[in-house]
C-alpha cells in the first residue's frame, strides 16, 4: 500500500532509491507543441513535477517536436506559461526532442552498422500486409536482408533529399513474428520535405516518436520516465532500442490518463471545436485547456488539489466534473472576496430616501475572515435588485421580498415594498418600498425578525457589465464514447450573455481577479480587454453538486 500522497509510482521509486539503484529523481514532461494543455496533461504535470518535487530531484520540460508539419511556435509559448500558472518550475531544464536530431541519426546509423535496422520501400499499406495480425506471425519483406552496407548509402540517400515523401523509411529490424506489432519491425525514421521550427531545411527525414522518446529520455538521463497507458505496449520497444545500442535505460512506467465527464480531451477534437469556431478560441472559458480554465477563474491550487485527490492508478475511469468543481469551489470559497452584482435587474425606488440621498456602507470582503477588510458600497435611493427577489402572489413559504413585506438589503436597510409598478402588458417594471432609517446598516432596531437578505447595487452608482454564464460544453457525459461525431454533442446552451449590474469597485477589477458575488457564484474578471464594459466570467455556482 501507498503512503498517503503516495501512488504505486513513489512507492517505485522509494524502493529505488532504497536498493541504490538510484541516488536521485530526474522526470520529464514531454508535451507535443500542436495543440494547448487541457485538464489532462494536468495530472501529467502533477505527477511528473510534483514526483521530481517530493524527492528533490528535477522535472525536464521537453517539446517533443519531432514532426514539423503538426506543430507550432504558439502552442510552445502556450504550454511554457501553462505549466508556470499550473506552479512548477522546470529551471533551466528547458529541452527540444529537435535538438538531439544529429546525436538520433547516429543512432539509427549505428543500428543498422549493428545489423539492425534496414531501409524499406513497401508502402504503408504493403507493410500492413507483411506485418499481419497478432495472433499470426507476420511475413519478412524483401528488403529485410540488406547489406549493412547498402542501408547505410540508402540512409544517407534518404538524408540527402534523394527520395519523395512515402518513398521508403528506416525500420528497426526486431520481430516480424512476436505478438507484440509495434516490435514488428517499426519505422523509425520517415522522409518529410518540411522546414521544422528548430532547425529549418537541415533535415527531411524525422525520427518516429517511438525512437525518438527514448534516446531523449536516455540522453537527459531521466530515471523515471513516466507516462500514460497507452504506451504500456510500446515500452518493449523502448527498451530494445536503448538495449541494442547500449544506451543507459531508464524505466517507463505508465498510469492511467485522466477522462473527465461531459468533456474531452483529445488536442485533434478541441482543434477541431477551435477550427469549426464552435468555441470561441483554445482559451474558450468552456474548454478543458488549462489556459480556458484561467480565464474562467480556476485557481492553479484547485486543479492541484483536484490532481492530488484523483490519485495516480493503473485503472481507467471516468472522473465526474464535479469533483473538478468541488476543489475550485473550495478554494474561492476560501479566497475569493465577496461582492454584489445583480444579474437580472429588477429597478427598486425607495420612496422615502431622499432624492440626491447617498450613504457607504463598509461592507465585509469576507464575512468569515474580518482581517480581510470592508469596501465602501453607496447606497442610494434607486437601486437595483434580482427580479426572483420579488414574487407578487407568493406562496406562504417563499421568504423574499413581496408586496408588504419587510426584507433586509445587505448591511444597508431594511425595506418594505408597498406597490409593483407595472407596464401595459402587465410586466413589472419597478418597485416602490419605503425603509426604516433606523435600520441603518440593515439591523432590526428591535430585533424584530426580519425573514430573508437580499443583495442590490444602487442603480446611480453601479455599473453595467457584461456577465457570461457557462454551462457544460457537452450534452453527453463521456461524448468521445457516443456514435457519430462528438460534436453533435455540443450543449447548445452552454454560454448564456446576460447584462447586469456591478457594485461600482468591480469595475476595476484587474482581468483574472476572482469574486463570489454573494448568493449567486464565483465569477472572474475576463482576460481579454472590455469593449465598453467589464466582463465577468461565471467560474463555479454556489452549490455543490459533488457527492464524494
Ligand atoms: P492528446 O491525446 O490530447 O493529443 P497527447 O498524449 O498526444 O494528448 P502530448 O503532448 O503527447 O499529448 O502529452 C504530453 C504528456 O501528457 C504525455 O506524457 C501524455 O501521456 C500526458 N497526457 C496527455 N493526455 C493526458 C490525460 N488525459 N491524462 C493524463 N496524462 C495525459
Ligand atoms: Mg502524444
Amino acid at each position: 500500500m501507498s503512503a498517503p500522497g503516495g501512488n504505486f509510482i513513489h512507492d517505485i521509486i522509494d524502493a529505488d532509491l532504497a536498493s541504490g539503484k538510484h541516488t536521485e529523481v530526474i522526470t520529464r514532461f514531454p508535451p507535443e507543441p500542436n495543440g494547448y494543455l487541457h485538464i489532462g496533461h494536468a495530472k501529467a504535470i502533477c505527477l511528473d513535477f510534483g514526483t521530481a518535487l517530493k524527492y528533490g530531484g528535477r522535472c525536464h520540460l521537453r517539446f517533443d517536436d519531432t514532426n514539423p508539419t503538426a506543430e507550432d511556435t504558439e502552442y510552445v509559448e502556450a504550454i511554457k506559461e501553462d505549466v508556470r500558472w499550473l506552479g512548477f518550475d522546470w529551471g533551466d531544464h528547458l529541452y527540444w526532442a529537435s535538438d538531439y536530431f544529429d546525436r538520433m541519426y547516429e543512432c539509427a546509423v549505428e543500428l543498422i552498422q549493428r545489423g539492425k535496422a534496414y531501409v524499406c520501400e513497401l508502402s504503408q499499406d504493403e507493410f500492413k500486409e507483411y506485418r499481419g495480425i497478432p495472433t499470426e506471425p507476420g511475413k519478412e519483406p524483401p528488403c529485410r536482408n540488406r547489406s549493412v552496407e547498402e542501408n547505410l548509402v540508402l540512409f544517407e540517400k534518404m538524408k540527402n533529399g534523394e527520395f519523395k515523401d512515402g518513398a521508403c523509411v528506416l525500420r528497426a529490424k526486431i520481430d516480424m513474428s512476436s505478438p507484440n506489432l509495434h516490435l514488428r519491425d517499426p519505422a523509425i525514421y520517415r522522409i518529410k520535405h518540411a522546414p521544422h521550427h528548430n532547425t529549418g531545411d537541415k533535415w527531411c527525414i524525422y525520427p518516429m516518436y517511438d525512437f525518438a522518446h527514448c534516446l531523449e529520455d536516455s540522453f537527459e538521463g531521466v530515471t523515471h520516465s513516466l507516462c500514460t497507458l497507452e504506451f504500456e505496449v510500446h515500452r518493449p520497444l523502448y527498451d530494445w532500442i536503448l538495449e541494442t545500442l547500449d544506451l543507459y535505460q531508464p524505466r517507463q512506467y505508465e498510469f492511467a490518463r485522466l477522462n473527465l465527464s461531459y468533456t474531452i480531451m483529445s488536442k485533434r477534437k478541441l482543434l477541431e471545436l477551435v477550427k469549426e469556431k464552435r468555441v470561441s478560441d483554445w482559451d474558450d472559458p468552456r474548454m478543458p485547456t488549462l489556459c480556458g480554465m484561467r480565464r474562467r477563474g480556476y485557481p492553479p491550487e484547485a486543479i492541484r488539489a483536484f490532481c492530488a485527490e484523483i490519485g495516480v492508478t493503473k485503472t481507467e475511469s471516468l472522473t465526474d466534473v464535479a469533483l473538478l468543481e468541488h476543489h475550485v469551489r473550495n478554494h474561492l470559497n476560501e479566497t475569493a472576496p465577496r461582492r454584489m452584482a445583480v444579474l437580472d435587474p429588477l429597478k427598486v425606488i425607495i420612496t422615502d430616501y431622499p432624492e440626491d440621498g447617498c450613504e457607504i456602507f463598509d461592507l465585509p470582503n469576507h464575512p468569515q475572515k474580518p482581517e480581510t477588510g470592508t469596501r465602501p458600497v453607496p447606497f442610494s435611493r434607486e437601486i437595483y435588485i434580482e427580479r426572483a427577489d420579488f414574487m407578487e402572489d407568493a406562496p406562504g413559504k417563499y421568504k423574499r421580498l413581496t408586496l408588504g413585506r419587510e426584507v433586509r438589503l445587505r448591511g444597508a436597510y431594511l425595506v418594505t415594498c408597498n406597490e409593483a409598478v407595472k407596464d401595459a402588458d402587465g410586466s413589472i417594471i419597478e418597485l416602490h418600498c419605503t425603509h426604516d432609517p433606523e435600520s441603518r446598516g440593515g439591523n432590526a432596531p428591535d430585533g424584530r425578525k426580519v425573514r430573508s437578505t437580499i443583495h442590490w447595487v444602487s442603480a446611480k452608482y453601479g455599473n453595467e457589465a457584461e456577465i457570461r454564464l457557462y454551462d457544460r460544453l457537452f450534452t453527453s457525459e463521456n461524448p468521445a464514447a457516443e456514435d457519430g461525431d462528438f460534436k453533435e454533442y455540443l450543449n447548445p446552451d452552454s454560454l448564456k450573455i446576460v447584462t447586469g449590474v456591478i457594485e461600482p469597485g468591480l469595475a476595476e477589477a484587474d482581468a483574472g481577479d476572482r469574486f463570489q458575488f454573494e448568493r449567486i457564484g464565483y465569477f472572474c474578471a475576463d482576460s481579454e480587454t472590455p469593449v465598453d464594459k467589464p466582463v465577468f466570467n461565471l467560474t463555479v455556482g454556489l452549490r455543490d453538486s459533488w457527492k464524494g
